[in-house]
């Protein structure tokens, strides 16, 4: 089976984060037929190790396996972890039979879109000593094929924060026997859009509304409990806490004002990605031999987050994008198709930088 192969057969059967079986057979059988790296089946993620007895240091490729909900229903690889998948696969086999003078570990990674992957996959720890890990991400919106890293933040840190407000139902008709949210929940809400508008001049930081929610349409009661939930992003950890605690003061004194019970859950937190930035400038010279262009970004490259962010606390990271193209439809969306001809690029890249790792 060659690469393209493997791609389609991974587009074929596209899985939920933490659903990946199918996915992982399909990796485990190319990965025994194509390579000759030792494979690993642990317990909803695999990696494949080329281990050379003279290896003077350790790289861990990652990749992610999972797709996502199809708008109207269905799943599908919108994010193009199938491509992310077989690159590292197809790079896997093109260690056949070479010496590239360290050991190099293939880590096929579930559940990233709902950050809950990475933190399963950290025995790999556990078990070799890890100089580097490494991943990368296909970016729309940039050349086909050119390489694109910034030496900082690649990612954006982001979480969802649902603050909820507790108050008394009474009556429909009598209002003034309870204590309905709704004017904390609107007060609320328009002093968050007012953060969420001084924050659009930057680069990384931002601030979305996704959920407000005040009683239900039951128009005999005047309701007791309201929520307001948000989802926040910012360049580094520091700067999303920061703006955290502004966001729940701001819930919290307004429900004070009204004399509301107060409480918050956080959400899918995510880590930024931020690169090890010499790591970052010695190995970004893969791209300037392999890729077709090469693009030194601002930082944070993009708003997304990436739970890869996790990695980095256990060995220098490196996380570099590819362009999937100036005309392809954006990550997520109905439309998006990872590009096969993105292939032969990656792996041309990746093996360039296992080459000068
Ligand atoms: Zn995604
Ligand atoms: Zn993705």
């Amino acid at each position: 089976m060659n690469v393209q192969e493997l791609w389609e057969e991974l587009h074929a059967s596209p899985e939920l984060s933490m659903h990946e079986v199918h996915t992982m057979e399909i990796l485990e059988d190319y990965i025994r037929n194509e390579t000759d790296l030792e494979l690993y089946v642990e317990n909803g993620w695999l990696y494949a190790a080329h281990e050379e007895p003279d290896a003077d240091k350790t790289i861990v490729i990652r990749a992610e396996m999972d797709a996502i909900p199809k708008p109207g229903g269905g799943v599908f690889h919108g994010c193009g972890h199938d491509g992310h998948a077989a690159m590292a696969a197809g790079t896997a086999a093109a260690l056949k039979g070479r010496k590239v003078g360290k050991n190099v570990i293939f880590l096929f990674q579930p559940g990233e879109e709902i950050g809950a992957g990475a933190a399963i996959c950290l025995p790999l720890f556990d078990r070799y000593k890890v100089d580097m890990i490494l991943a990368c991400h296909n970016l729309p919106g940039y050349e086909l094929g050119s390489f694109v890293y910034t030496e900082n933040t690649f990612a954006c840190a982001s979480e969802g924060l649902k603050m909820s407000f507790t108050g008394r139902q009474s009556h429909a008709a009598y209002p003034e026997d309870g204590l309905n949210p709704a004017g904390c929940a609107a007060k609320t809400i328009s002093e968050l859009l007012q953060i969420a508008a001084s924050l659009e001049s930057t680069k990384g930081c931002r601030l979305t509304i996704v959920n407000v929610q005040v009683g239900n349409p039951d128009f005999g009661i005047n309701p007791g409990f309201g929520s307001v939930s948000v989802t926040i992003r910012a360049e580094n950890d520091g700067i999303l806490k920061d703006l955290e605690h502004k966001v729940l003061q701001i819930a919290e004194s307004s429900a004070d004002q009204d004399g509301l019970g107060f409480t918050y859950n956080i959400k899918d937190p995510f880590h930024a990605t931020v690169n090890d930035a010499e790591l970052a400038e010695r190995l970004s010279a893969a791209g300037k031999t392999a890729a077709c262009s090469w693009i030194h970004e601002e930082a944070p490259v993009v708003r997304w987050s990436e739970d890869f962010g996790l990695f980095s606390d256990k060995a220098k990271a490196f996380y570099w994008g590819i362009g999937s193209g100036t005309n392809q439809p954006g990550l997520h969306t109905e439309q998006y198709v990872f590009p096969e001809d993105l292939l032969e690029k990656g792996i041309r890249i990746w093996l360039e930088m296992i080459r000068i790792a």
